[in-house]
C-alpha cells in the first residue's frame, strides 16, 4: 500500500499505516480516518484531490495465522526500512508542505525527539524534509472509548497544542505554478448541466457532426483492438485542422478535463482510452496528403491518414512509406508514430522514428502549437522529433507529419519455409542473420495460427507443419537470386522440410495475406484473443516459446504465434473466450507471466504495441523507480498538467514506486520476516 499515485500536489499527508479497507480499496486513508480526514478537508475549503496521501510504514502486519491484515503500531525498524520509499514519493510529488498525520510519520521525518503533543502546528524540517507540520491522526479520535471523551479531545485540539505555541495555517490558496511544478487541481463532476453547456461550446468550435456525447455513439470508442479494457469518454470530438484540435485543448484545461488523441483504435494496449474519461480527439478527419516532394522524397501528411494510403498515393510514382505494421490497412500514421510502430518490413528498414522528420504538435498545456523537426535528417537542436515518437499520446497531438518515402526496390523475393519443430525454424531465422544476410523480413507463423489462416484465406501454408517462415529480400535486381538462394540453403540446413520461393507476385501476395490477416483468422478458431507483444533475443526463441505454451496450457487457455522473428519480436495470441467466467481474468495473469519471462531472458515487454493501459504495472520488469522517476520528469516537460492522455505508462495501481504483484522485488523489511506485501 502506497500513496495515491505519482501526481503532482502541493501538500503530501503521511499517516503511519494502512488499514483492511485501505487494503480493499487499494488505497490509503479511505476507511473511518479517512472520512474524519475528508471532512476536515472540506471544512477546510481543500479538496482532497488537492492533497497526495501516502503512509509512512508501507507493509501491513499480518493476523497470526490469519488472512485479516492487522493494524499495529510499527516497530522502529519497519520505519527505517520503509523510509527509502517515503523519500521516493517526496521525491516524485515535490510538495511544498508535509503535514504528518500523527506522532509515528512525525517521528520518522523528523526525529524520535518530536513530541506531537509539544508541537504540534508548527513548521518544522527535519533530515527528510524541510516544512513539515504535524498533528494528531484522524483515527485518534475514533480510537476514544466514548463520544464524550472524543468530543473533549476535539475541544482541546482546537484550543491549540500545550506549551502555547500558536499553529502557523496552512495557506493553500490560491493555486499556481511554483518554479515550473504544477500542481494537481482536483477533477470536478461533469454534471448533466455542464456537460450540455460544454457540448455546444465543442459544436460552436468545431462545426455540425464535430461531436459526439450521446451514450450509445460514444460505446464504439470505448475500446481500442484490446477487447479486454475499455473505458468511456464524456465527449468524442472530429477536428479538422490543428487550429480545431489547439481549441479542443484549451476548453479541456480550462475545464480540467483529460483529453486523448484517437487514430483508427487499432492499438493493442488500450493507449488511446479515455481511462479517466474526458475528450476523445478522433484525428480520422484530418487525413490529407498536404504535399509530396518526390526530389527530396519527403511527405507532409495529416495524422488522421492511413498508413497504406500514404503507400498508394505516392506508388504510382514508384515511391512507398516504409514501415508496414500489419494493420496498416487501418492504423493510422498519427498512431503509429505516438507507438512508434514496426512491421514485417522494419527488421531491415527500422521503426516509425526512422523515417519521421519533423511534426507539427499542439502542447498539453496550452493549445500551442509548435514544430519539432524539420524537413531534413539533421535537424538542429535536441530531437525532439525522436522524443515524441512512441510517447504514446502523452506529449500532445500531432497535427503534421514529415514522412521519408522510399523509391521501391527493384526486385523482390519471398521464400516460404515449412519446419516440422519450432527449435529448426527457430534455429533458421539465426542462420539466416549469421550468413551476413540483412532480409526485409523474417516471420514466424506457427501451426495453431497456419491452421486459422488456411480455413480463413487458404493461402498455401502446410496445415500440417509446427511452423513456418516467410523471408523476404529486396534491393536491386542484381543479386538478388543468389541472396533467396542463400537463404533457402540456410533453412535447409536448419532441418526445413520444404522451401519453395515465390513464383510470381500473385504467389507472393498470397503468402504475405496469410500473415498480414492472420490475427483475424483466429477468429475461425476462437471468439476472442489477446495479442502480447515482447521482445527478447532471438537465440532464446525455442525457450521462450516454451515456456509461452507452458502457461498458457497452465492456465487452461490456448495460445498462437505469429511474430517478427528476425527481430525477436514476439506475438502470443492468447485465445479465450470472454462469455466464460473467469477466463479474462486467467488470459491477463497468463499474459502477465509471458512478459515477465520476455524481461527475464534480457528482451522487453513491449516490441511495437506500446506500454498504454495495458502494460503499465509491468514497466518495473525493466525499469527501476529512479528510472522511470526520470521518465515522469520528461513527461512532465510536455504535459505538465497530466491532462493528455493520463494514466498511461506508468505504473498507478497503487503508485509509481509500488509495482504490480507480477513486478514484486522483496524488500528489506520482508527479508527479515517484519512484513509481507501483498
Ligand atoms: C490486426 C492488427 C495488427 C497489428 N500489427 C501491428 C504491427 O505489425 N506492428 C505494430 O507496430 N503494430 C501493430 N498493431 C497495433 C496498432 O495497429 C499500431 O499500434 C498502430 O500504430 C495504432 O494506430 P492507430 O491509428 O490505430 O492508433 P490508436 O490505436 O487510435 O492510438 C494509438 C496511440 O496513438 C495515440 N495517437 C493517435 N493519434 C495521435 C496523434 N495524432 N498525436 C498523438 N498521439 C496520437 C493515441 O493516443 C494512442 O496512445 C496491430 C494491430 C492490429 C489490430
Amino acid at each position: 500500500m502506497f500513496g495515491e499515485g505519482p501526481a503532482r500536489a502541493r501538500v503530501l499527508m503521511i499517516g503511519e499505516q494502512p488499514g483492511h479497507e485501505e487494503d480493499l480499496a487499494g488505497r490509503p486513508f479511505v476507511g473511518p480516518a479517512g472520512r474524519i480526514l475528508d471532512r476536515a478537508l472540506a471544512a477546510a475549503g481543500i479538496a482532497r484531490g488537492d492533497v497526495y496521501v501516502t503512509n509512512v510504514v508501507k507493509h501491513f502486519k499480518w493476523e497470526p495465522r490469519g488472512k485479516r491484515r492487522i493494524h499495529a503500531k510499527p516497530s522502529q525498524t519497519e520505519i527505517a526500512a520503509c523510509l527509502p520509499w517515503l523519500r521516493a514519493e517526496l521525491d516524485l510529488v515535490k510538495p511544498e508542505a508535509v503535514v504528518c498525520l500523527g506522532a509515528t510519520a512525525a517521528q520518522a521525518l523528523l526525529g524520535s525527539a518530536f513530541r506531537v503533543t509539544r508541537q504540534r502546528g508548527r513548521w518544522l524540517s527535519g533530515p527528510s524534509a524541510s516544512r513539515v507540520l504535524a498533528t494528531v491522526h484522524p483515527s485518534s479520535l475514533l480510537r476514544a472509548p466514548r463520544r464524550g471523551i472524543a468530543e473533549a479531545r476535539v475541544r482541546r485540539l482546537r484550543r491549540g497544542p500545550r506549551g502555547g505555541g500558536r499553529s502557523a495555517p496552512l495557506s493553500l490558496a490560491p493555486w499556481r505554478r511554483l518554479d515550473g511544478v504544477y500542481f494537481e487541481q482536483p477533477m470536478p463532476a461533469l454534471t448533466a448541466e455542464r456537460k450540455s453547456s460544454l457540448r455546444r461550446e465543442l459544436l460552436d468550435l468545431l462545426g455540425p457532426g464535430g461531436v459526439l456525447s450521446d451514450p450509445d455513439e460514444l460505446l464504439v470508442y470505448e475500446s481500442d483492438g484490446l477487447t479486454l479494457l475499455r473505458a468511456l469518454a464524456d465527449f468524442v470530438v472530429f477536428p479538422r485542422t490543428a487550429e480545431h484540435v489547439a481549441s479542443v485543448v484549451r476548453v479541456a484545461n480550462r475545464e480540467r478535463l483529460p483529453f486523448v488523441a484517437r487514430g483508427a483504435g487499432t492499438g493493442l494496449s488500450g493507449g488511446c482510452l479515455p481511462a479517466e474519461g474526458g475528450i476523445v480527439i478522433s484525428m480520422m478527419r484530418m487525413n490529407r496528403m498536404l504535399e509530396v516532394d518526390y526530389d527530396n522524397q519527403i511527405a507532409v501528411v495529416e495524422p488522421g491518414l492511413v498508413n497504406l494510403h500514404l503507400s498508394w498515393a505516392v506508388g504510382p510514382r514508384g515511391f512507398y512509406y516504409a514501415p508496414d505494421p500489419s494493420s496498416q490497412q487501418a492504423c493510422t500514421i498519427g498512431g503509429n508514430i505516438a507507438n512508434n510502430s514496426g512491421g514485417p518490413h522494419t527488421l531491415k528498414y527500422g521503426v516509425t522514428v526512422n523515417h519521421v522528420l519533423g511534426l507539427e504538435v499542439v502542447m498539453p498545456e496550452d493549445g500551442r502549437i509548435v514544430w519539432l523537426g524539420g524537413r531534413t535528417r539533421d535537424a538542429l537542436g535536441y530531437d525532439l522529433t525522436g522524443l515524441f515518437v512512441g510517447s504514446e499520446g502523452t506529449f500532445g497531438i500531432a497535427t503534421k507529419v514529415v514522412v521519408r518515402i522510399l523509391r521501391k526496390p527493384q526486385a523482390v523475393k519471398t521464400v516460404l519455409a515449412v519446419f516440422d519443430t519450432i527449435e529448426e525454424a527457430s534455429a533458421a531465422v539465426s542462420a539466416i542473420i549469421a550468413r551476413g544476410l540483412v532480409p526485409a523480413a523474417v516471420e514466424m507463423i506457427d501451426q495453431l495460427t497456419i491452421q486459422a489462416v488456411e480455413d480463413a484465406f487458404g493461402c498455401g501454408y502446410p496445415r500440417d507443419a509446427a511452423a513456418a517462415l516467410l523471408i523476404e529480400v529486396d534491393g536491386l535486381r542484381a543479386g538478388i537470386d543468389g541472396q533467396a538462394a542463400r537463404i533457402e540453403a540456410a533453412c535447409r540446413e536448419s532441418g526445413a522440410r520444404e522451401v519453395r520461393t515465390a513464383a510470381d507476385e500473385a504467389e507472393r501476395q498470397l503468402l504475405w495475406k496469410g500473415r498480414k490477416s492472420a490475427f483475424g483468422a483466429y477468429g475461425r478458431v476462437s471468439p476472442a484473443y489477446m495479442v502480447m507483444d515482447g521482445v527478447i533475443p532471438r537465440t532464446k526463441l525455442p525457450y521462450v516459446l516454451g515456456r509461452v505454451n507452458d502457461i498458457v496450457a497452465a492456465h487452461g487457455l490456448r495460445v498462437g504465434n505469429v511474430f517478427h522473428a528476425g527481430d525477436g519480436n514476439l506475438h502470443p495470441n492468447i485465445l479465450y473466450d470472454p462469455r466464460k467466467a473467469g477466463e479474462e481474468a486467467r488470459v491477463v495473469q497468463a499474459g502477465a507471466e509471458i512478459m515477465k519471462v520476455c524481461a527475464d531472458v534480457g528482451g522487453s515487454i513491449s516490441g511495437e504495441h506500446g506500454i498504454g493501459l495495458e502494460k503499465a504495472d509491468f514497466m518495473p520488469f525493466i525499469f527501476t523507480a529512479a528510472d522511470l522517476a526520470f521518465m515522469l520528469r520528461v513527461k512532465t516537460a510536455f504535459n505538465p498538467t497530466d491532462l493528455c492522455n493520463p494514466g498511461k505508462i506508468f505504473p498507478t495501481k497503487k503508485s509509481c514506486i509500488e509495482v504490480g504483484p507480477m513486478a514484486y522485488r522483496p524488500h528489506a523489511i520482508e527479508e527479515q520476516g517484519l512484513a509481507q506485501r501483498f
